[in-house]
Order: C-alpha cells, then structure tokens, then sequence
C-alpha cells in the first residue's frame, strides 16, 4: 500500500471527512483491521485565509509548497491538496515536490466523463466558480461544458463556505438556498453539479436534490484508496 500525503486544514471541518473517508475505503477493500497509511499536514486555516480575501496567492503558494514538501520528506507517495480553491496553486505546489498530485479537478472529470456528463453545474468558493484554474481545466482537458450560478447565487455559496461551513456551522435556511440555486443550474440544462468545495457535502447530499451530485471530497477521497491500492 502506497502512503497518502493530505495537505489539509483548509477546512480541518473538511479533512476530517477526508481522513474517514480513506480509512473506511481502505477497510472496504483489505478488511479486518487495515487502515490507511497517511501523512497529513493540516495548516491553521486563519493566516491564510486572511491571506486568500487579499489576494495574495504567491504568499498562499509559498506556504503550501513548503508543507507539501515537508509531507514528501516524511515519505508520502503521492499528495492531495484537500481543498478546490487552492488548486489555484497547484502548479507552484507541484514544482517543489517530486511524488504525484492527484487533481481533484482531475479526478472528478474523469468520474463526469466516465458518466457521459457533458454539461455541468459547479458551486464552490468564488475562487473556483470565477476563476479560470478549475473551469477551464474542466473545460479544456475534458471538453466540459460548465455552468455556474449568476452574481447574487455565487455570493450566497461563497459566503456560506466561510462563515458557516468551514467553522462547522450547518443552517436550515443556507441548505434551502443550496438547493434552489442547484435546482436553477439543474433548470438551465445542467445534467450534473459538482460539489467544488471540499465543504459543501456537510450540508447537502444526494437525497436533497433530483439532480445527480459529484461530491468532490468523496471522489478524491476514493481516488486516493485506488492509487494507494
Ligand atoms: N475547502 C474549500 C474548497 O474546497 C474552501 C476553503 C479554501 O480552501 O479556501 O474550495
């Protein structure tokens, strides 16, 4: 069994979900006792938020390109980056390792691709639906067709991620605009919605929507039991 590396903490509400998640799949496919075999290195999430509202993503780079490396030396195989925001830096955490980052962009297209999706739905932090690092990656490497929610919707996601879910705060009322803003990409021909924030499955699942649900943090999760498998 290959090592996993977790660069996680952004939120640790969410790398726990990774770390059940890995250890039950690992369980699932060698039964008995067998966990998984991780190194994690979970970030105090505060500086670098307060870094991610200023826009400083050469700093945000730094840092986690240091940690990722850190989490190599300690013998990882290959890493995740349990966060879609800070894919953003993807490239950067890649030039300063030497073992495999596994995309969770990547992994999920290959899911949509595998399902015949070819138009999709993406919530996530404004960072992910606004900027071109995860869209177009989705777009240009896989031929994804994706839709995003309009100014007002995109606000209401992301300022639920911060305030409320990445501090472990799930609301009745933010899951009733969850739905109706997934619903409306489902409206506008969306044939799937991608859960592009490591957060978002603590508030909606499957059983809330008729839409299906690509729930990124269970997907990349999955995708590390197989490659460590
Ligand atoms: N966990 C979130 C994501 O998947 C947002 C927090 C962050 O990393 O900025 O994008």
């Amino acid at each position: 069994m290959k090592t996993i590396g977790l660069l996680g903490g952004m939120s640790w509400e969410s790398t726990v979900g990774y770390y059940r998640a890995i250890n039950e799949g690992v369980k699932k496919s060698l039964g008995g006792l067998h966990s998984a075999e991780i190194i994690l290195h979970s970030v105090d999430f505060d500086p670098v938020e307060k870094l991610l509202e200023r826009g400083e993503w050469e700093r945000i780079a730094e840092i986690l390109a240091e940690a990722a490396h850190g989490i190599q030396e300690a013998g990882a195989d290959f890493l995740l980056i349990c966060t879609n925001t800070m894919h953003k830096v993807a490239p950067q955490i890649e030039n300063s390792i030497s073992i495999p980052l596994l995309h969770i962009a990547d992994a999920t297209a290959e899911i949509l691709t595998e399902d015949n999706v070819g138009k999709t739905g993406l919530i996530g932090t404004s960072f992910t639906m606004e900027h071109d690092f995860y869209k177009g990656r989705l777009r240009e490497k896989y031929g994804l067709d994706v839709l995003i929610p309009g100014a007002r919707d995109r606000k209401t996601v992301h300022d639920v991620i911060f305030r409320e879910l990445c501090m472990g705060h799930m609301k009745n009322s933010s899951r009733t605009e969850y739905i109706r803003i997934i619903n409306e990409l489902a409206d506008m021909g969306a044939e799937a919605v991608i859960l592009g924030c490591t957060e978002i499955g603590m508030l909606i699942n499957q059983k809330d929507v008729s839409v299906k649900l690509y729930d990124t943090t269970a997907i990349h999760a999955e995708k590390a039991v197989e490659y460590a498998l």
